[in-house]
């Protein structure tokens, strides 16, 4: 079998020539970094059996991120047998670039001139046989969305297959010339190594793959390159390169391609002229995310209910007294089917002994319906978010955002792992694999659980309908969110300058045409990230809820307990409630309720209310279901009435910024890599969560500790402001 990998910038089309060859249905997408892993297929048409491999896209053979690594390491250490590069036609020459590179490996390589479609549609040529002839290397032009040229391709594969080829290098004609060659004189003796000239090429350019794998090798190279002469590039080679790369580009290829109107003005030109623009771009598409909250989140949808007079109608699903969103309705037609289940379960169970019918109904079936219950709306919300990806525009948003974010030690790209968190922290915090530096990746991570996710909804939902009579429910539950991106743009620019010290990576993308988003493509993304959700939410929470059924269940000597207190969780609680004194709501004889239920939100937000709830001696359906009247007359009201206004802000502050779940842990331990760096951020979450919670507590209770601590801000942003400005006028002086 013949094994092909497909190499290209972002957005050239890899994909789509993968799924057009191998008959698979991989996500094909806008986004950078959707595919982070490589993907395999075979092609079954022809003669003999093809093995394809999709790489994730990449600029360049020198990786910075965990993609690009994949993409590098295939190729130089998995020995395929033919390379396809696939350049995207209408973007010829920066994808060149990358062409470069992929000639200095000793393998056939095959370039497939994607696009040719847009190209003929544009009404310009492109000379394939000067082409060809000045990179030594078969072309076939192919469009991979409409399925041309495919055959031929592979066709071309099988007959270079066995062919020699030696690594070409555009050093050759550069005034680095004698360095490569010494460069290559070394490699050539001192190792074995196969791809000569590619390492040699690396090695010049101070590679950082090749420092760590062949340090002995750096340092000779670099004692070579110590000898050459100084010029406007100061001794960084990586920078001499990549400018010989370009000359070479520029020298041979600038005229290579005929347009039939120098200038032409696309249609994507046009929308991007309104979309993007420099002072409605931020505007308008903070309106498009309200427009898609409101779809999945509203209870009121278009705010129809100001039209309706109250108590003309309440039908279960459609609304009361206003239409809900389309999220909404999804969410109660799972509610209906998980109490359904669950009521249905408990019937049959009936005659079965109390520890078995607990474990299932209360333990196993309320931890599945949990996860259930929030697949309406995050399916709803991944839906929009889907088609806006896919149309094109949040590659723009990235674009229009990176300004923003660059204070906060962020780019751009960090923008859609974050906003993702608004839904839910695993995929956000998943997402965040697609970002260039490690050290803008890491703080992703940990601001993540700062934007109040769908789960802590059922808990500021709680709070609201009872705190103030219910008043100022919906002020309640914007100041969470509020607080939640507040304290994430505090802690930013604190680990800003402490921890994370450096600049995010600088901000390269493909804008690519917008489209209207297809089907099939939706689906796929659709389903994959449901797929995580799904997978990892059931494991994780179902587990963890049994391991709290059974610890909020039996007391220490394993028998049931009619009071949770008397547990073990009760009886842990208990031991630890001085802790949270501090923070309002571990005082009074009921304040342990609240830190059992503040524990319980570790394994997920959602049992919050549920644990409150049950403390209460209420249903839990009653809690997540009941409207604001039920709620405020309940058993959970004077629970919660026991403690003071400024202790339940504090109790949600808690809840808000704490680790937010444990499937989110699972995802941060899969995108941190130190063990260290790992336990650091469950610690800063803690720390985090703790702070706020005490400063709100405090100035609550007492406005004049607020007026102080404000003044300590103040008087601390001046000096630090002052000594900045003195700083930098000493180093004005010694320059
Ligand atoms: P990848 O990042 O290299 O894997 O690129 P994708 O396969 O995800 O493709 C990026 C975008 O280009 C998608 O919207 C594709 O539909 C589109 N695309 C890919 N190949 C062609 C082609 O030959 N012609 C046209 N018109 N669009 C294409
Ligand atoms: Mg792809």
């Amino acid at each position: 079998m013949i094994k092909v990998a497909l190499i290209g910038n972002p957005n050239c089309g890899k994909t789509t020539l993968f799924n057009a060859l191998t008959g698979a249905t991989a996500h094909v997408g806008n986004w950078p970094g959707v595919t982070i892993e490589k993907k395999e297929g075979i092609y079954k048409k022809g003669k003999e059996q093809v093995q394809i491999v999709d790489l994730p896209g990449i600029y360049s053979l020198s990786p910075y991120t965990p993609e690009e690594i994949v993409s590098r390491n295939f190729l130089i250490d998995e020995n395929p047998d033919v390379i396809i590069n696939i350049i995207d036609s209408t973007n010829l020459e920066r994808n060149l670039y990358l062409t470069t590179q992929v000639l200095e490996v000793d393998k056939p390589v095959v370039i497939a001139l994607n696009m040719i479609d847009v190209l003929e549609k544009q009404g310009d040529t492109i000379d394939i046989k000067k082409l060809e002839k000045i990179l030594n290397v078969p072309i076939i032009a192919i469009s991979a969305l409409k399925g041309t040229g495919l055959k031929e391709l592979i066709d071309k594969v099988i007959e270079i297959n066995n062919d020699k080829r030696d690594g070409y290098t555009v050093l050759t004609e550069s005034p680095l010339y004698h360095l490569y060659q010494k460069a290559l004189d070394i490699v050539k003796s001192e190792t074995d190594m196969v791809n000569p000239i590619f390492h040699a090429v690396k090695l010049i350019e101070m590679d950082e793959v090749e420092k760590s794998r062949n340090p002995q090798l750096i340092k000779e190279i670099a004692s070579l390159e110590a000898k050459e002469p100084l010029d406007e590039f100061e001794g960084d080679f990586g920078g001499k390169v990549a400018d010989a790369r370009y000359q070479y580009i520029a020298k041979y290829f600038s005229n290579i391609i005929t347009k039939k109107n120098e200038e032409h003005f696309t249609k994507s030109d046009k929308i991007d002229k309104v979309l993007t623009h420099r002072i409605w771009g931020i505007p308008i598409f903070l309106v498009i995310m309200f427009l898609v909250f409101h779809l999945t989140f509203s209870e009121n949808l278009f705010f129809i209910g100001a039209f309706i007079k109250e108590g003309t109608f309440d039908i279960p699903i459609i609304g009361t007294d206003a239409i809900n969103s389309p999220g909404v309705m999804l969410q109660s037609c799972m509610e209906l089917l998980t109490t359904t289940i669950g009521d249905l379960l408990s019937g049959w169970l009936k005659n079965a002994p109390t520890w078995i019918s607990s474990l299932i109904v209360d333990g196993v079936w309320e931890g599945l319906s949990s996860v259930l219950s929030f697949i309406p709306q995050i399916l709803c919300l991944f839906f929009f978010i889907c088609i806006l990806e896919d149309s094109g525009y949040m590659a723009r948003v990235a674009f229009i955002m990176d300004r923003a974010f660059r204070r906060f030690g962020l780019s751009g790209k960090a923008f859609m792992p974050l906003l993702m968190c608004f839904g839910c922290a695993v995929p956000g915090i998943m997402a965040t694999r697609t970002l260039e530096n490690e050290k803008e990746r890491r703080l992703s991570v940990m601001l993540a659980p700062f934007f109040s996710c769908g789960a802590k909804l059922p808990v500021w939902g709680v709070f609201a309908a009872i705190l103030f009579a219910g008043r100022y429910g919906d002020l309640v539950v914007f100041s969470m969110y509020l607080l939640g991106i507040v304290i994430a743009i505090i802690t930013a620019i604190i680990l800003k300058f402490t921890v994370l010290k450096g600049e995010p990576a600088p901000f390269i993308m493909e804008l690519p045409a917008y489209h209207l988003p297809r089907a099939k493509s939706v689906g796929i993304h659709l389903w994959e990230k449901l797929k995580h959700y799904i997978v990892r939410a059931a494991t994780i929470i179902t587990g963890a809820i049994i391991v709290i059924w059974f610890l909020s269940t039996f007391s220490f000597k394993m028998q049931m307990v009619e009071d949770s207190g008397d547990s073990i969780l009760g009886v842990i609680a208990k031991g630890i409630t001085w802790l949270f004194i501090p923070l309002g709501f571990g005082k009074g004889s009921d304040g342990w309720k609240f830190v059992v239920a503040a524990f319980t939100g570790l394994i997920a937000k959602e049992m919050v209310p549920a644990t409150l709830g049950t403390f209460a001696g209420m249903d839990e359906d009653l809690v997540l279901g009941g409207d604001g009247e039920t709620l405020r007359n309940s058993a959970l009201a004077a629970l919660i009435g026991t403690i003071s206004v400024p202790a339940a802000f504090a109790f949600m502050a808690f809840n808000l910024l704490s680790v937010p779940c444990m499937a989110a842990v699972a995802a941060a331990k899969g995108e941190i890599e130190s063990r260290k760096k790992f336990w650091f951020t469950i610690a800063f979450w803690m720390i985090t969560a703790y702070v706020v919670s005490f400063i709100i507590y405090w100035v609550g209770t007492y406005w004049w500790i607020g007026i102080i601590l404000l003044g300590i801000i103040v008087i601390t942003i001046t000096i630090l402001v002052l000594v900045k400005k003195h700083s930098q006028t000493t180093m004005k002086l010694s320059e």
